[in-house]
């Protein structure tokens, strides 16, 4: 087939990889030479602060799309293909960029978070009125929008249904990478543009944080590295998943979260092990269905996004005020005397990581034992989760606030003494993250306030000093939250 434009420029975003990348296949095959750019956006960086693990793992991989760039080039003759990294505001700067490289056509793939929506319109627009077309592409998940709905013609807001769905319409077609090596040879040399090169930390204004001491595998080479490693242990993976102390996930979120693995390379590997009787591999699709579900979810009710899925929840209130202020402080620090929450906090505090049963737990004690919004608890994961992901979060904070689509009832509110006594028995993580309690007997672990005062003198803790006693009580705020609720109940009459 003839090539539609001569030059093209291909916009990477969320999708860090050259492999199976749709749009960069796209802008190869319809261009005769393709330059590639990554855009650091103000827009969305001047809001984060100034130490950020994700504005690094970001960076990093870019020093490795680079290479592959490079890699794909120069085995197809191109010397110098790379990547061209621009550190200004992508919705004036890409046109800008476009008309500097006199592109015909501009290639990016979806990103259907309400803000990034926005900024593609509004690049769109402009790249129109200056004669350049922009052309769009599924990448980051394996249905998308509307390509899953009920018979009606509905979006689905159950999970199990739209899962049923998911699994029929599944078929190689949707799993097959985008071959990008076979065009590889349209890749434009960079070598004479202004901006190659990718910024040190400190050009953009950002400090070097503990990713690397983290030992956290970045960059395509990474995601491939721990996908590897995880699919070595796949079968264990719904014995395992629900620890915290076991390695039974795959850590793979925020390679999903940036495209540093390919969505269909990881659905057709467990798809394969599922369909070969490996239960651990259909547990493991199961959340990856989660993660199509919720993007839907947040493309077809964009309101989720700041409102209660279900808006009649808008109407409970929260606590307000400074002691609401205190509470939540001490939450956000791993204050609040239950080990388990506080392990948690240590957890994403240091690593940018909580395991997914600790962001249940630590979810549902922020809304249901101290009666804070669960708006508030959702920003702070934004700010410190290496995997946020908006459809994701919003999604997990509103199932466990009760307010959101297919969420767990407002009535069930978990213990946080016995999800520790049941997912940390023998109190291995709680030692890890909280060293202060690390001499206490597992019995007197979970719930310090009732060890014996000679195991708690023998381990050297101080209620009150060295480790805080409980902030609340479990069962009044219990007690409190079912009164919170009472407003729902009623309108569901
Ligand atoms: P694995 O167990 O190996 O799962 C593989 C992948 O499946 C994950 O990387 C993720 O992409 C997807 N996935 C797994 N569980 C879910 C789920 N419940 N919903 C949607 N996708 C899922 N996940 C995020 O990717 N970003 C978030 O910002 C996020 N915030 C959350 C907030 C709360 C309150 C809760 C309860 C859950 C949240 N999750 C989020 C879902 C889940 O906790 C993480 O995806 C998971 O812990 C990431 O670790 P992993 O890659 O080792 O997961």
């Amino acid at each position: 087939m003839p090539k539609k434009y001569q030059t093209g420029l291909m916009w990477f975003r969320r999708d860090l990889r050259a492999q199976d990348n749709a749009a960069l296949f796209h802008a190869l095959k319809a261009c005769h030479r393709v330059f590639c750019v990554f855009v650091f956006d103000r827009d969305i960086l001047d809001a984060l602060p100034r130490a950020d693990r994700r504005v690094e793992f970001i960076r990093e991989s870019l020093l490795d799309l680079d290479g592959q760039l490079r890699g794909l080039g120069h085995e197809n003759g191109v010397t110098d293909a790379g990547l061209l990294v621009l550190h200004d505001r992508a919705s004036a700067a890409l046109p800008a960029l476009a008309a500097r490289l006199a592109v015909d056509a501009v290639f990016a793939n979806h990103d259907d978070e309400p803000q990034s929506l926005a900024r593609d319109a509004s690049v769109q627009a402009r790249l129109e009125a200056q004669g350049v077309a922009f052309h769009s592409f599924k990448d980051h998940v394996i249905f998308e929008r509307s390509e899953v709905l009920t018979l009606a013609g509905k979006p689905y807001s159950v999970f199990t249904p739209y899962k049923n769905a998911w699994l029929k319409k599944i078929d190689r077609f949707y799993l097959t990478p985008y071959p990008v090596e076979k065009y590889a040879a349209a890749l434009a040399s960079a070598a004479a543009e202004a901006d190659r090169g990718i910024p040190t930390l400190q050009a953009l204004g950002f400090e070097k944080t503990n990713l690397s001491a983290l030992k956290i595998p970045i960059g395509s080479r990474g995601g491939a590295t721990l996908l590897e490693d995880f699919l070595g242990r796949i079968a264990h993976y719904d014995e395992k998943r629900n620890f915290p102390a076991v390695k039974g996930p795959s850590y793979l979120g925020v390679h999903l979260r940036f495209g540093t693995v390919s969505i269909r390379a990881l659905a057709a590997a467990a798809l394969s092990q599922q369909q070969a009787g490996n239960a651990g591999a259909a547990s493991w699709l199961s959340e990856l269905v989660w993660r199509d579900f919720y993007a839907q979810i947040l493309s077809n009710f964009p309101h989720a996004a700041s409102q209660a899925f279900k808006p009649d929840y808008d109407a409970i209130a929260w606590e307000q005020g400074d002691k609401a202020d205190t509470l939540f402080q001490a939450w956000c620090d791993g204050q609040t005397g239950y080990p388990l929450v506080d392990a948690a906090m240590a957890q994403i505090n240091q690593t940018g990581y909580m395991h997914n049963r600790l962001r249940m737990v630590s979810a549902s004690f922020l809304v249901k034992d101290l009666g804070i919004d669960w708006r508030r608890g959702e920003r702070y994961f934004a700010e410190k989760l290496n995997d946020f992901d908006l459809s994701a979060n919003n999604g997990g904070w509103q199932w466990a606030a009760s307010t959101g689509c297919d969420a767990q009832p407002y009535f069930r509110i978990f213990n946080p003494v016995s999800q520790s006594e049941k997912f940390d028995a023998d109190g291995s993580f709680i030692r890890k993250y909280l060293p202060v309690l690390a001499g206490l007997p597992a019995s007197a672990l979970h719930s310090p306030w009732l060890a014996r005062p000679l195991d708690l003198a023998a381990a050297g803790v101080v209620l009150g000093e060295n480790y805080p006693a409980p902030i609340v009580q479990h069962d009044e705020a219990r007690a409190l939250t079912l009164q919170r609720y009472a407003v729902v109940r009623k309108r569901d009459r």
